[in-house]
């Protein structure tokens, strides 16, 4: 199950709920002062499907095509 990161714009707790595709939504409600949280995006959750993206088009693993 993915988890998402999510943190208030109000009193900047951050938190994690780890949560099926059907449940995700972009925003959730801060449990520390009930205002809405709008989801964060870290880099490393786009570390995987970015990495795989780039080794399948521009041919990462192997340097010696170009220069
Ligand atoms: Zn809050």
């Amino acid at each position: 199950m993915p988890t998402y990161t999510y943190r208030c714009t109000i009193c900047r707790h951050e938190f994690d709920y780890a949560l099926t595709l059907a449940q995700h939504k972009p925003s959730q409600m801060c449990p520390a002062c009930m205002n809405d949280a709008p989801q964060v995006f870290k880099p490393t959750n786009f570390k995987v499907p970015g990495a795989f993206w780039r080794h399948k088009d521009h041919g990462w693993d192997k340097n010696d095509e170009d220069d």
